[in-house]
């Protein structure tokens, strides 16, 4: 009964998740198909404009449809031992060239691999959602900390995990914070305090549906005008492990 109040939730949210993507990607077609419909008409200078702008629709729909296919799972997803400070170290540049000048990025790895059992993209969707939702917090600029460890949870903890070793990875920023309520509702598909353009609300339920597949943890720390730190705890898989890609199955799978 369990399984199938969990499963009528799913498909609900599928279901909201289906209209909101429709309605967001109605929008970038549209802006595709205005600048192109016009294009041909243009003096050189415009045309430029708007086949930057035809690029730039095409690109968010990317990213939205990329980001839907890997939280409904229609992709054929692969798990395979990663590195957390491989992913880390590699991201640096792509993040940094996101994030804009303002804002500074740091980032500590600790001294050895760090192999946990996931996607290496699904890696990088978490970082890059982490980090993009920090930059969105510091409109001023700021300070972004990106930091690997490694930590012995021991018996008897207060985390909702088994005893052992576990790649933390925290990600950190001195922007706005947020309140209690929407604290709260950050993990749901479509919650979102910013505008159409930015927010799809699909950010940290997809990074939350990464993490509960690799077996791990997220827990957030914020407060208001002082800034936030994502925590994510994801086990160690033994480096002698298989490294072969193997469809996602086992627990955790079906329940968000
Ligand atoms: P989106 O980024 O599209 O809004 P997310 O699921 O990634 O969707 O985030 C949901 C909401 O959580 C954001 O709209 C924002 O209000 C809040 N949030 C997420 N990360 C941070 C952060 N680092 N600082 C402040 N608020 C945050």
């Amino acid at each position: 009964a369990n399984d199938q109040t969990a499963r009528a939730a799913r498909l609900e949210s599928l279901g909201q998740l289906a209209g909101g993507v429709a309605h967001d990607f109605n929008n970038l077609l549209a802006i595709i198909v205005n600048c192109a419909e016009f294009i041909a008409e243009e003096p050189g200078e415009q045309k430029a404009e708007d086949l930057a702008r035809i690029r730039d629709a095409a690109q968010r729909g990317q990213a939205l449809t990329s980001q839907l296919l890997l939280f409904a799972k229609r992709e054929p997803a692969r798990v395979e031992n990663v590195d957390l400070n491989s992913a880390v170290t590699d991201a640096n540049d792509l993040l940094g060239r996101t994030i804009g000048a303002s804002i500074t990025l740091r980032c500590t790895t600790y001294g050895a691999a760090l192999p946990v059992r996931t996607g290496r993209g699904r890696l990088d969707q978490v970082l890059l959602n982490l980090v993009i939702n920090a930059r969105d917090a510091m409109p001023g600029g700021g300070i972004i900390d990106v930091g690997t460890d490694l930590v012995e949870v021991p018996e008897g903890s207060i985390l909702p995990l088994p005893p052992g070793s576990y790649a933390e990875l925290t990600v950190s920023d001195n922007g706005v914070g947020m309140s209690a309520e929407v604290r709260n509702r950050l993990f749901e598909p479509f919650f979102t305090t910013k505008s159409a353009q930015k927010g799809t609300g699909l950010g940290l339920a997809t990074v939350y549906g990464i993490v509960i597949d690799a077996e791990g943890t997220i827990t957030v720390d914020s407060t208001p005008g002082i800034g936030t730190t994502f925590r994510i705890l994801l086990p160690i898989v033994a480096a002698t492990a298989e490294t072969d890609s193997t469809p996602l199955s086992g627990p955790g799978n079906g329940a968000r």
